[in-house]
């Protein structure tokens, strides 16, 4: 036999992925000798043995690589033999994104699920079962590197047969370090909110048999309508059943939510189908290690509670991820599965906590005693264009970095107000922390102290250049200037800081055309502003076009009153006709007796900002369309506008533009009058969402004509509007335009700390 010996390269996501073990194992299993190690940019491999073994080697390590891992290049080259004794792994070169690489958490393998169900596997209803290629990660880190005794899982002391998993390079489970058993793991338990354990541990022979009867009573609870409280990987869920209305109405009730969709799990993608629409992309994305909650179009049926997703045309939907999960579902198919909270309060993680805090709305507690020490919401996904988007990053995706094109000076950015997330910018990654929600409660700004504090930490950096938004009176901006004194603050505009986010992820290195449309962010004339088009790079902007300012008559308080918007642009529209339009599209609340007033406000400013904002200016259609007046939630009445602008067609409604500034008075003044005259709302709806591109394409081509630039950049909150994203970029390229979006950090107000940290370490040099 004529041996050979092979330096192979592989390379693409090879690291901190169970990689080395499995190379190990397949190796070993056809008895080939030489070694694997992880190097800067790849896995090396030297493999000794007959070329027939070598090829078998590649086929197999091409076709099974493990889950987390994707191979995007291989290299060989044949080298002279060493005639080794054996195959083994080697130290491998620290890199900074393996040392300071901590995966996210990952949901249950099919290897693991399999086991789970089976009655002669010793982990048989396990509900903490996990590998090398699954199970908690994130979640459960205390400190860096990622070692068992860095995790919640330290307390437990492995059992032998454990143990020798754990140290076997041929077991699937070799370095799992949250590996446990029946008989050495954490336990979960079933207590009532009187506090009285429903199923005890004690007199049971099996432990098996103790954790079936806790799932079939929870199974049953559930499907007698009552609120589970149940331990998940990044925080507690509300769990209640999705076809039953009344138990999801005393959900809505208890936790003061009375619009805002709940997220759905369900079974598999055969009961999915039952309920949405979903393709083969959607599918890969519902099933993929990360496992997202992801936006599904709804499909008529009697199954779901109506009071699911009111005013909505999808529905948010997940799989079981974790072995609980599982076993919940091994005799159920639909739930509710919220955040456990109470309103918009961060995730409960502790056991203790859950108590307090969620005492009046859980009829239940499905606990466990897995430490829970990083809080990561599920993390929310959508297929838009054909290509995954993701609206808020946190499980399964945090704390993974984003890759950049080149080194920046290390950097902590706050990030906004709103869905707020915080970036740690070193060499050439963005370490982005999970989701953190808006800053408004003190539990909220506890979690973006713990978010600092922990990204900080698993990077080992401590930034002197610290980036935040420009507005004053964002509580990220204000703990910066009071908490950081001593360092260098960076104030970066919000709409810049949107498009530098984009730019960033795509690794586009020159200016562009950046369209930034969402809610609300302060500008540089201290107006809010959020209809911009900028030219931008990734030190500067321009401010090249916007949308004509209107009023916000009360300020802030039309963000959650949308009429008065309405009521704003009605005066704008029609000055002394005004009202009689009002009243005709029922603008005003019931409660509002003294309504010719508004004029003189309008006329005299009282109270009152002028804005550029896009969500605004969508806000007040939705108020004329849908006969809206308040919103539960910010964007609540443009996402209820686009689950309306369901009709095929659509006209160009008119509007100006002067100078780059776009004036779409002239857009709401026709909707109303055609309402008013009886035209199809449907229709209106969707001729509107296509109006603002018509436009913004307009402006754009403008600035292509003098300035030369090609690309565009779209991002903003408003872009989680399909209709807006899908149309934006195929009429932009209809015009030629390059055109990029964000693929990889939300759109919304969670991707802005990203731009932050870019702009700082840029204008810090
Ligand atoms: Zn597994
Ligand atoms: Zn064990
Ligand atoms: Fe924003």
């Amino acid at each position: 036999m004529v041996v050979k010996r092979f330096r192979v390269k592989f390379f693409g996501i090879v690291q901190g992925v169970g990689f080395r073990p499995f190379i190990y194992r397949e190796a070993c299993s056809i008895d080939l000798k030489g070694f694997v190690k992880n190097v800067s940019d790849c896995v090396i491999v030297e493999i000794e043995g007959s070329q027939e073994k070598i090829e078998l080697f590649l086929k197999r390590v091409r076709s099974n690589s493990p889950p987390l891992s994707k191979i995007e290049k291989i290299e060989k080259e044949e080298i002279f033999i060493n005639n080794d004794k054996n195959f083994q792994i080697l130290n491998s070169v620290k890199t900074l994104e393996s040392k300071i690489h901590i995966p996210p958490d990952i949901a249950t393998c099919k290897e693991c699920l399999n086991e789970l169900f089976d009655e002669k596997d010793r982990r048989y209803f396990y509900p903490f079962i996990n590998c090398t290629n699954c199970g908690p990660r994130f979640t459960i880190i205390k400190d860096i590197p990622y070692d068992r005794k860095n995790t919640s899982m330290d307390v437990f002391n492995m059992c032998e047969t454990c143990s020798n998993e754990y140290k076997n390079p041929l077991d699937r489970r070799f370095h799992a370090e949250p590996i446990a058993c029946h008989r050495c793991g954490p336990e979960i338990k079933l207590i009532s909110n009187k506090g009285t354990e429903i199923v005890s541990w004690k007199q049971k022979s099996t432990k098996s048999g103790v954790v079936k009867e806790i799932i079939n009573k929870v199974i049953k609870l559930l499907k007698q309508g009552d609120i589970i409280a149940i331990k998940g990987l990044g925080g507690f869920h509300l769990a209640v059943d999705a076809t039953n209305f009344n138990a999801v109405k005393k959900l809505r009730s208890r936790k003061s939510r009375n619009f805002k969709a709940f997220a759905l799990m369900v079974k598999d993608i055969e009961k999915i189908k039952k309920i949405a629409f979903i393709d083969k992309r959607e599918e890969e994305i519902l099933l993929s290690p990360q496992s997202p909650i992801v936006l599904l179009k709804k499909r008529k049926n009697e199954i779901i509670a109506k009071n699911i997703a009111p005013g909505l045309d999808n529905y948010g939907i997940m799989v079981p991820y974790t072995p609980l999960h599982h076993l919940i579902f091994s005799n159920l198919d639909y739930l509710v599965m919220t955040s456990g909270n109470f309103s918009d309060e961060p995730i409960c993680i502790k056991n203790r906590e859950v108590f307090e805090r969620l005492a009046n709305i859980a009829d239940y507690f499905l606990v466990h005693n897995r430490e829970i020490l990083v809080r990561c919401d599920d993390s929310i996904c959508a297929v838009y264009n054909e290509t995954p988007v993701i609206f808020r990053r946190a499980r399964g995706f945090a704390p993974s970095p984003i890759k950049l094109s080149k080194k920046y000076n290390t950097v902590l950015a706050l990030g906004g107000y709103l869905k707020n997330t915080v970036c740690v910018l070193k060499d050439n990654f963005a370490f982005l922390g999970p989701h953190c929600g808006d800053l408004e409660t003190p539990l909220s700004r506890n979690f973006f102290y713990e978010n600092i504090a922990l990204m900080q930490r698993i990077t080992e950096t401590e930034p002197d250049i610290i980036a935040v938004d420009m507005n004053p009176a964002y509580y990220s901006t204000r703990f910066a200037f009071d908490n950081f004194k001593h360092k260098k603050i960076v104030k970066v505009q919000h709409h810049h800081a949107h498009i530098v986010s984009c730019i960033s992820e795509n690794h586009i290195s020159e200016k562009v055309i950046g369209i930034a449309l969402d809610g609300t962010g302060y500008g540089t004339d201290g107006t809010v502003w959020g209809g911009e088009i900028l030219i931008a790079d990734e030190k500067d902007f321009k401010r090249a076009g916007y949308i004509k300012n209107f009023l916000l008559m009360g300020g802030d308080i039309s963000v959650y009153e949308i009429w008065r918007i309405a009521v704003s642009l009605l005066i704008e529209s029609f000055q002394d006709k005004w009202l009689i339009f009002a009243e005709k599209l029922n603008i005003f609340p019931e409660k509002i007796k003294n309504r010719e007033i508004f004029y003189k406000i309008w006329q005299n400013k009282i109270n009152s900002i002028n804005t550029s904002s896009a969500g605004r200016l969508f806000d007040a259609i939705a108020a004329v369309l849908l006969n809206k007046k308040y919103v539960e939630y910010e964007a609540e009445a443009a996402i209820n506008l686009e689950a309306f602008s369901t009709f095929k067609d659509f006209k160009i409604l008119p509007y100006k533009i002067e100078n780059n500034i776009i004036d779409f008075i002239l857009t709401f003044k026709s909707v109303v009058e055609r309402v008013v005259n009886g035209e199809d709302r449907n229709f209106l709806a969707r001729s509107f969402h296509f109006t603002v591109i018509d436009a913004f394409v307009k402006v754009a081509k403008n600035i292509r004509e003098i300035n030369g630039l090609n690309k565009v950049v779209l991002s903003g909150g408003c872009f989680q509007n399909r209709i807006l994203l899908e149309n934006f970029f195929n009429l932009l390229k209809k015009e030629d335009f390059e055109v990029f979006y964000h693929l990889k950090v939300p759109c919304n107000d969670g991707g802005i700390s990203l731009g932050q940290a870019v702009i700082a370490a840029n204008k810090v040099k």
